[in-house]
């Protein structure tokens, strides 16, 4: 398991006797009490349904929790390392394959409105990288001038939404054909792991 999200979990149960420490079965997730599968359901409080989804390939037993209110209200996902706004985590223990399962259909399929809570603060250069596989994508555009200046104001660019990423996250615009034909493929699992590979040689 990635250190940096599991680093406060021997903390925090110090701290706070008695707390639950949820983490993917398959991941080996430092101080986990409740190991989760995907379509495992729980509830934080009365009032937080919280849904398990497993969405490998950064790490293999890789989960995202899709959060909402008691009647389906206000939902969000809380991606880790799989999706990132712009972007998405490295294949450290998957394939092109895994990433568009976990991509474009677990997460994909979730309802447009659903915010999108990522493991880390890498929008810019995610979208800087981006603009170079979709240089003419109004809403990338748009969204980079609007994520510069929310960091040079010292503010956050997260949450995103589902449907801003299917705007503007080129790992998930795989299916489009147009994007296909800019990166050379036409299969959308192709094009993934041609994004992901240009991505890792690029030095932005
Ligand atoms: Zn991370």
């Amino acid at each position: 398991m990635i250190r940096d999200h599991a680093g406060g979990n021997e903390k925090i149960k110090e701290m706070v006797p008695g707390i639950k420490v949820y983490g993917g079965s398959l991941d080996n997730v430092k101080g986990c009490t409740h190991q989760v599968e995907n379509g495992d359901k729980f509830s934080i409080g009365a009032h937080v349904n919280v849904l398990s989804l497993h969405t490998p390939c950064h790490t293999k037993g890789h989960i995202s929790y899709y959060v909402t209110g008691k009647e389906g209200e206000d939902p969000a996902v809380f991606t880790g390392d799989t999706l990132f706004v712009a972007g998405c985590g490295k294949f450290f223990e998957g394939s092109a394959e895994q990433m568009y399962q976990s991509l474009c259909v677990t997460l994909g399929s979730l309802p447009q409105p659903t915010q999108v809570y990522c493991g880390h603060e890498y929008t810019v250069k995610n979208l800087l990288f981006a603009l170079t596989v979709e240089p003419s994508n109004v809403k990338l555009q748009q969204k980079l001038a609007w994520a510069q200046n929310q960091r040079q104001a010292g503010l956050p660019t997260i949450p995103s939404t589902i449907e801003e990423e299917l705007e503007t996250n080129p790992f998930m615009r795989v299916d489009l054909p147009e994007l296909q034909k800019l990166v050379g493929f036409n299969d959308p699992i192709e094009a993934l792991r041609e994004i992901r590979k240009r991505k890792d040689n690029w030095r932005g």
